[in-house]
């Protein structure tokens, strides 16, 4: 009857629409993956620099490096999509590798004028596969002279879904390097406590989303961001907070006892050009230790 064949009809324009919808996506990903391959030698990539800074004062003390895809027709290219796509074709690789250079460079020439910030680098976990990655570091870090404590490698909590003795063994190698190791996105919902006693890591961050429900003191937000930052200090890492947005969200990271933070509160990522004058402006407002009581007239 009528009804039922109105119901076939919605059921067939449904899957029909969900195949295209998939198709959609698997023509997206093959142009981007297609694009993707040139994106270096036709110099569509560039890295942004966010600033970290210390907590109570806001005095900026490193960045994160924070990759951007400019397509001439397919516009901006949001790093959320294309890692995957990288990581999917094996062109992570050769990203990686010219993220880590990129950033080695910018840390060299900031140093060389004077700016003793350290930087911090997302790795793919797919990059770790690379039996000689650590070296291949050290190289990088000898070429432009940087000291080795002024790199982080930022690992993804994602990562540690993985072969966790892989995992494991590789960070090991890297900290022998010297460089510092974060893991990334704590809290977002895969890695166990477990395995962040097991992980060889000096810098736990605090994922925004745990840091970005609180406007209030009486959320549930503020008391894991608590937690979490007593965990990290216990465990003897120091702990960054990222996505700190507002003032609110800043006082409730702080008065949890957490030392670093991050977020638009503090700065977007923006590229090496405009990033010195970003670090002068957050000197400049950050808070000057507390000046001696005045004596009474
Ligand atoms: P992530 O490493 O956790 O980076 C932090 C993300 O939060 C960045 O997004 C940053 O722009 C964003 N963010 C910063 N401040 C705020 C804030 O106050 N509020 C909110 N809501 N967000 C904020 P982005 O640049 O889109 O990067 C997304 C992810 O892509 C990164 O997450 C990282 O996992 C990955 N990624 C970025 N660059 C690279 C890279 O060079 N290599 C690899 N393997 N992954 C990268
Ligand atoms: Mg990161
Ligand atoms: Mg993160
Ligand atoms: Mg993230």
């Amino acid at each position: 009857d009528l009804a039922l064949r109105y119901a076939k009809q919605r059921g067939k324009n449904r899957v029909e629409r969900y195949q295209q919808g998939y198709d959609e996506l698997l023509r997206r990903r093959g142009t981007l993956t297609g694009e993707l391959r040139h994106a270096i030698d036709r110099d569509q990539l560039h890295l942004v620099f966010q600033p970290v800074v210390a907590l109570p004062s806001m005095r900026p003390v490193g960045a994160e490096a924070l990759l951007r895809w400019t397509h001439p027709e397919l516009g901006r290219v949001g790093p959320v999509e294309f890692i995957p796509v990288a990581e999917e074709s094996g062109l992570i690789n050769r990203i990686g590798a010219w993220v880590l250079e990129q950033a080695c460079k910018q840390l060299a020439e900031w140093r060389a004028k004077g700016h003793d910030v350290w930087l911090s680098v997302n790795l793919s976990p797919k990059e770790l596969h690379n039996s000689d990655y650590a070296a291949q570091v050290a190289d990088v870090l000898a070429e432009y002279g940087v000291p080795p404590q002024r790199l982080v490698l930022e690992v993804t909590e994602h990562a540690v879904a993985t072969d966790m003795e892989e995992l494991v063994r590789r960070l090991a190698e890297l900290r022998e390097t010297g460089v510092r190791i974060a893991l990334d996105d704590f809290g977002a919902g895969y890695s166990s406590l477990t395995q962040l006693r097991t992980l060889p890591v000096d810098i736990l961050k605090i994922d925004h989303a745990l840091v970005a429900e609180p406007e209030s003191r009486t959320g549930t937000a503020a008391p894991l961001v608590d937690v979490v930052v007593r965990l990290g200090h216990r465990l003897g890492l120091e702990v960054l907070a990222e996505g700190i947005g507002t003032p609110a969200q800043r006082e409730i990271v702080e008065e949890a006892g957490c030392r670093l933070g991050q977020g638009s509160l503090f700065g977007w990522g923006v590229p090496a050009e405009h990033f010195e004058s970003r670090l002068l402006s957050l000197r400049s407002s950050a808070t000057r230790p507390a000046p001696a009581p005045r004596s009474s007239p």
